[in-house]
C-alpha cells in the first residue's frame, strides 16, 4: 500500500528489534512517512545492511541495544537526542517466544526468567529512558509489541503468554502515570505472522505455517503480514492518534474473536 501522506515527518523514532519481522517493516514504512529512525538490535550485521539500504545516515542509523542492559537501552536513547535532536516515538519492540514449555508451571525456571528479561523488563527499560527524555517536553509515543497471546491464554508458548499479558499491564500503568506528561502509551497485539521468530519457534517450515494460519484464519482473503501491523504502528505513532492512550490495539484479522486453533 502507497503511503497517502508523510504522516511522521520530522519525527524521530527508535525501534527495538528492527532488524527483522515486525520491526523491520515499521522501520521502512517510518521512513516512506518522513521520520528518522534509529534502528536498535542485537543482529548488528543485519541490522547495519538493512539500514544502509534504508536510507542515509542522517535518516537512519543502526544501533547496538540489547534491550535487557540498562547501559544499551539509555545509549541508543541519548543516541536519539545527540544525532537527531530528540524523541517522539519510542517503539519497544525486540521480542523472544523461548521455549515451546508444556504447561505454565512446567516451563523450566531459566527459560521463564529469561522470557520475561527480554518481553518484559527489555520493554520497561526502554519506557523508562524514553520518558526520561520525553517528560520535558511534553509530549511523546511509547508503544509496545505485545501479541494476540496477551488476550487470549492456552494457544502460544505458556512463558510468552504470561510475558505478553504483563507487557499490557505495563503499557496501562504508564497510560495513567505518563499522561500527565503528555505521552500516550499504546500497544500493537499481532496475530501470527511467518517471522523468524514464529517460524523458530514452531520448527516448521514457513510455507507448512502459512497453511496451517491460512487454515485457521476468520478473515479470509490472505494471511497477516508483517506490513499491517506496521501500519497499525504507524497510525499509533502519528498525530492522528493523538487522543489515543491505553489501548491494546489487536491486529489478527478476527482470530481472538474465535475459539479457532492455529497449534
Ligand atoms: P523477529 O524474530 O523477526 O524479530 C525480532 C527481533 O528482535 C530480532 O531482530 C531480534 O534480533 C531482536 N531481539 C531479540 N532479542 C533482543 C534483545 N535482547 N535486544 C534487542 N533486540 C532483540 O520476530 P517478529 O515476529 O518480528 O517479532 C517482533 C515482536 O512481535 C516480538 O515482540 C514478538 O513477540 C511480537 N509478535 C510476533 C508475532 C509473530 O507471529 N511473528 C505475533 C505476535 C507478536
Amino acid at each position: 500500500m502507497a503511503p497517502i501522506t508523510q504522516r511522521l515527518q520530522g519525527k524521530v523514532a527508535i525501534i527495538t528489534g528492527g532488524a527483522s519481522g515486525i520491526g523491520a517493516a515499521t522501520a521502512k514504512l517510518f521512513v516512506e512517512h518522513g521520520a528518522k529512525v534509529i534502528v536498535a538490535d542485537v543482529q548488528d550485521e543485519i541490522g547495519q545492511s538493512f539500514c544502509k539500504a534504508l536510507g542515509p545516515n542522517d535518516t537512519v542509523l543502526y544501533a547496538r541495544c540489547d534491550v535487557t542492559l540498562d547501559s544499551d537501552v539509555k545509549d541508543v536513547v541519548d543516541m536519539a537526542v545527540s544525532k537527531f535532536g530528540r524523541l517522539d516515538i519510542m517503539y519497544n519492540n525486540a521480542g523472544i517466544v523461548g521455549a515451546v514449555d508444556p504447561t505454565t508451571l512446567g516451563s523450566d525456571d531459566e527459560n521463564f526468567k529469561r522470557v520475561f528479561e527480554v518481553n518484559v523488563y527489555g520493554a520497561f527499560l526502554g519506557a523508562k529512558h524514553a520518558a526520561r527524555v520525553m517528560i520535558p517536553t511534553k509530549k511523546g509515543v511509547i508503544l509496545f509489541t505485545a501479541s494476540v497471546a496477551s488476550v487470549i491464554a492456552g494457544e502460544s508458548p505458556h512463558a510468552y503468554t504470561v510475558s505478553k499479558h504483563a507487557v499490557v499491564g505495563l503499557m496501562k500503568n504508564l497510560c495513567v502515570e505518563l499522561g500527565q506528561h503528555g505521552i500516550r502509551v499504546n500497544c500493537i497485539s499481532p496475530g501470527a505472522i511467518t517471522t523468524p521468530l514464529l517460524n523458530n519457534a514452531l520448527k516448521i517450515d514457513k510455507s507448512v505455517v502459512d497453511g496451517v494460519l491460512r487454515a485457521s484464519s476468520v478473515l479470509k482473503g490472505g494471511l497477516i503480514e508483517v506490513e499491517d501491523i506496521a501500519e497499525a504502528v504507524v497510525y499509533l505513532s502519528s498525530d492522528e492518534s493523538r487522543f489515543v492512550s491505553g489501548v491494546n490495539l489487536v491486529v489478527d484479522g478476527g482470530y481472538s474473536t474465535t475459539n479457532l486453533s492455529f497449534t
